[in-house]
C-alpha cells in the first residue's frame, strides 16, 4: 500500500511516500514559501505516486477541533502569508483521498513510538526545541489532541532570580519558548547557539528552563519516554544537564531512577516527523 507523507514545517516542506512498514520509497524536499507556491510542488510531487491515503504533520497553530469552521487552517503565525490559510481545504482540492491532519510534534512522537527509540513504550513525549518549543504526545498508538492541540511550549517557568532576559515570545515574553526556543538564545547572547562553546554557561540555564518543563510533563503525563529533539538539542551535552536537573527537581517524587532511558533524543536520523506523519493515516 502506498501512503503519502507531508512533514509540513514553518521552513521546510518534507513529502514522501512509503508504506505501513515504515518504508520510505520516495522523498523531496523544498523551502517552505508562500502556501500556492509550496502546495502546487506538493501536489507535483505527488502526482508520480498513486498513494491511497495522505498524512499531514503540520506546523502551528493550526485548528484541529473538527466542529470548528476553520478545521485544517493554520491560524495566528507570524507566517503572514499562511495566516488563516485553509491547509487541509487545499489539500483536498488537490487529492482525492482520505487525509488525516495532526501537528508536526504529534507526527514526530508516532514517528518514533512506531519506529523509532519509543517502539518498546505505550506512551512517549516528543519535544522539539527548535525555532518555537512544542511537543506531542502518543498513548497506546494513539496521538493526543484535546479541544485542539496543546501548545506545551507557552508554559510558565519560574525564572532564575539573577535572569532578567524578558523573553521572546510575543504573547507572553519568558514563557518556556519565550526563554528557552533557538531565537531566544541567539537573542539572549548576541550570537547563535551553535556558536557558543559547549562549556557556556548558556547550557547549563537552557537546561534548567527544559528540565523544568520536563518535570512537569512527567508529573502531568507520566509518559514512559520523553524525546528531546530540534535544532538546539544539536548540543548534546544538554541531555546530561538535563537529566541531572529533573532529578533534583522532582527530589524523589517520581519514580525516575533510569533517567538515561526515559530522557533521550531521537533515533531517526531527522526521519521522525514524516514517518509519523505517513503512519497517522495508519
Ligand atoms: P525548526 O524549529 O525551524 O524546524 P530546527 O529544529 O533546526 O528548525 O531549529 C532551528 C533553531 O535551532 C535555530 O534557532 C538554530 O539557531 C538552532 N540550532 C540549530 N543547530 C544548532 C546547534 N548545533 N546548536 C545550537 N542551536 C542550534
Ligand atoms: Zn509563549
Amino acid at each position: 500500500m502506498l501512503i503519502g507523507g507531508i512533514e509540513a514545517g514553518g521552513t521546510k516542506f518534507v513529502c514522501a511516500v512509503g508504506d505501513e512498514f515504515g518504508n520510505i520509497i520516495d522523498k523531496t524536499t523544498f523551502p517552505t514559501e508562500d502556501p500556492d507556491k509550496t502546495l502546487d510542488a506538493t501536489k507535483a510531487f505527488f502526482s508520480k505516486h498513486a498513494i491511497q491515503s495522505l498524512g499531514v504533520g503540520s506546523f502551528g497553530p493550526v485548528d484541529l477541533n473538527k466542529d470548528s469552521e476553520t478545521y485544517g487552517y493554520i491560524l495566528n503565525t507570524p507566517k503572514l502569508k499562511w495566516k488563516q490559510y485553509n491547509l487541509l481545504g487545499r489539500l483536498k482540492q488537490d487529492f482525492d483521498i482520505p487525509i488525516t491532519l495532526d501537528t508536526d510534534v504529534n507526527a514526530a512522537a508516532l514517528g518514533e513510538y512506531k519506529y523509532g527509540v519509543a517502539k518498546n513504550a505505550k506512551s512517549v513525549l516528543y519535544i522539539t526545541v527548535g525555532t518555537g518549543i512544542g511537543a506531542g504526545f502518543v498513548k497506546d498508538g494513539q496521538t493526543f489532541i484535546g479541544k485542539s492541540h496543546p501548545e506545551m511550549g507557552h508554559i510558565i517557568i519560574q525564572q532564575r532570580k539573577n535572569d532578567d532576559f524578558e523573553g521572546i515570545c510575543p504573547y507572553h515574553g519568558n514563557c518556556l519558548e519565550g526563554l528557552a526556543s533557538g531565537p531566544a538564545i541567539e537573542q539572549r547572547y548576541g550570537k547563535k547557539g551553535h556558536l557558543l562553546g559547549t562549556d557556556h554557561a548558556a547550557w547549563e540555564l537552557e537546561a534548567d528552563y527544559l528540565a523544568q518543563a520536563i518535570t512537569n510533563y512527567l508529573l502531568i503525563l507520566s509518559p514512559e519516554k520523553v524525546i528531546i529533539g530540534g535544532g538546539v538539542m544539536k548540543q548534546e551535552q544538554l541531555y546530561p544537564l538535563i537529566r541531572k536537573r529533573v532529578s533534583e527537581l522532582s527530589n524523589g517524587y517520581m519514580e525516575l531512577n533510569n533517567l538515561e532511558e526515559i530522557i533521550v533524543a531521537p533515533t531517526l536520523n531527522d526521519e521522525q516527523g514524516i514517518k509519523g506523519a505517513i503512519a497517522l493515516t495508519l
